[in-house]
Formats: C-alpha cells, sequence, structure tokens
C-alpha cells in the first residue's frame, strides 16, 4: 500500500468543534486545553476564528487567547480563521501569525448568500493577502464542500480547479479541502486528491473530514494514498451539533492518531494525552463525544490490561 511515513495533524477542536457547542469553556480553560495540545506534540493548532463576536459568540475570546498564550515552542503554528481584512486587522493585534480564508464550493450557495461566484469572493481576498504580506502573517485559504454539497450534490471537478486558480491568483498556495457536510467517498476523495496534486503542483494540502456519514477515516486512508499527508481533526470528535440526531463533528483526532499509530505512520502527537484531554472538555461542555478509541481505549493497552 502507498502510505507516507509521516503525517501533520491539526487539531481544530478549539474552533470548529466548540464553535457548535451551547455550553463554551471559559477562556481560562480554552487556554489549558492549548498549553496541552501543544504538550501532546501538535505542531499545528486552529485556535479560533476572527468572526464578527455576535455571529459566532463562541469565538468571541479568540483574541485573549492569542495574547495570553505567549510565546509558543519554535515550529508550533497556530492559526484562526478570518473572514475579511478586519480578521486580518485583528490578528495583527492579537499577535496570530497566520490565518485562513473560506469559500464554499457551492456555486447556488455562494450566489444565494453573497451574491457572487466563488472564484469573485476568492478575488475580493487579495486586499487581505496584502495585508497578511505587510505584517508577516502567513495566510491560507479553504474550500468547503469541494466534494459535494446538501443543494447541488457531487461538486464539478471544473468548479474546484476554478476556486484553485482563483486562491493561487491572489497568492494564496496553502488550501484545504473542507468536507464540511460530510458527504465525500473514498474514490473521489483518491481522484480529487490525484488530480490537484498533479495539476497544482505548486500549491500545498490540507484535507478536513467531518464524520457526519462514518466515511471520514476511509476518506483519510484514501487521500493518504493519493499522496495527502496535512488532516484536520478535532478532540473527541467535537464539532457539528450534538443535539440534532445525526449530525457529527470532524473525525476525532484519536481515532486518527491510534490508527496511524497502529499502520506505523507517525504523527509526532501522544493519543494518551489527547485522550485525556478530551475526557477534560467532555466535563466541560458536559456531554459525550464521538470518539471510538475514547470509549474503547487504545488497542494497544489491550494485551497489558489482560496480562494484569
Ligand atoms: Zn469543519
Amino acid at each position: 500500500m502507498n502510505l507516507p511515513e509521516k503525517v501533520t495533524i491539526c487539531e481544530v477542536g478549539l474552533r470548529d468543534g466548540l464553535q457548535n457547542e451551547k455550553v463554551i469553556p471559559s477562556t481560562d480553560d480554552k487556554l489549558e486545553l492549548l498549553h496541552g495540545f501543544i504538550d501532546a506534540g501538535y505542531k499545528v493548532i486552529e485556535v479560533g476564528s476572527f468572526m464578527h463576536p455576535k455571529k459566532v459568540p463562541q469565538m468571541a475570546d479568540t483574541d485573549e487567547i492569542f495574547k495570553r498564550i505567549g510565546q509558543v515552542p519554535e515550529g508550533v503554528e497556530l492559526r484562526a480563521l478570518i473572514p475579511n481584512t478586519r480578521g486580518v486587522q485583528r490578528a495583527v493585534d492579537c499577535g496570530c501569525k497566520k490565518v485562513k480564508l473560506n469559500v464554499s464550493a457551492s456555486r447556488m450557495h455562494n450566489l444565494k448568500n453573497l451574491n457572487r461566484t466563488p472564484e469573485e469572493s476568492v478575488a475580493g481576498f487579495a486586499d487581505c493577502v496584502k495585508m497578511a504580506n505587510e505584517n508577516n502573517i502567513a495566510i491560507s485559504g479553504s474550500i468547503s464542500m469541494p466534494f459535494a454539497s446538501p443543494w447541488e450534490g457531487r461538486t464539478p471537478v471544473e468548479d474546484v480547479d476554478a476556486i484553485i486558480e482563483a486562491y493561487l491568483k491572489v497568492g494564496i498556495n496553502e488550501i484545504s479541502l473542507s468536507d464540511a457536510s460530510g458527504q465525500a467517498v473514498p474514490n473521489q476523495v483518491y481522484e480529487l486528491c490525484k488530480h490537484v496534486r498533479e495539476k497544482y503542483s505548486e500549491a500545498s494540502w490540507w484535507l478536513h473530514f467531518h464524520n457526519t456519514r462514518g466515511a471520514a477515516m476511509a476518506n483519510i486512508l484514501a487521500a493518504m494514498q493519493a499522496g495527502m499527508t496535512r488532516f484536520d481533526a478535532s478532540f473527541g470528535g467535537l464539532g457539528g451539533c450534538p443535539f440534532v440526531p445525526g449530525a457529527a463533528g470532524n473525525i476525532s483526532s484519536e481515532d486518527v492518531i491510534n490508527m496511524l499509530d497502529e499502520m506505523g505512520i507517525e504523527t509526532g502527537i501522544d493519543v494518551l494525552k489527547v485522550m485525556a484531554l478530551s475526557r477534560k472538555v467532555s466535563e466541560l461542555i458536559g456531554h459525550g463525544l464521538d470518539s471510538y478509541v475514547l470509549r474503547a481505549g487504545r488497542s494497544k493497552d489491550l494485551i497489558a490490561s489482560q496480562s494484569e
């Protein structure tokens, strides 16, 4: 099987996970979790977002978290999601060094909500790129629903290409393909990953899978086979809306890390530490989590516990 030796996992639970929760941990608790992730070995962490605090109140303390985190170990990248240049300004003001923009690949969704095509949205990001460059802030872009959307079904590859080209044109070449609606399936993931890697060799890629229909793990495997090595995951599988039957969050970090550990693929992350953080956040938010490994434990620990 064609697999990478090393994979980078970005922990997105503090952003994608907590932004859907009703009970939000305090800023102190978030900071403790963030320190915990750094201690567990994560090199990339999505800390929060600079959206309007009225729109996403769960992320209103992102600025404060960046101000209070202080000096992070070398090689650790903390990123935040931004909607526009106001987001870049907030990043500048609080010391955030990496930001991420997002656009939906759904033409219909974009036209209906923003009255422009996805490519027009991305062209509008040029101001953000300029401002980020002037302030030494790294900038990346994400494409949500590049595989399929709830409104239009399968996303045509030409549409994804057009958005990638728009990103490259404004000077963003780190791009995340985000299956926010959890509709992607492995053969499609493999084909699209292979296609974009071959066609846009100047770009670097992230994959972001939600486990809404249970296919996220298989999608990660398919993406790795197509040469992808960077994945988002969320501790405890946080995300989506846990109170709505059928909704699901991001693929659980500990499930991914445990699987990669067993496959001999290096992540540099201590899964036991991640599991402890998941138990902690479960207490903080007051409900159980959607993570297999948290329920069943690591496979590695089975033999040890039997011989006791
Ligand atoms: Zn997501």
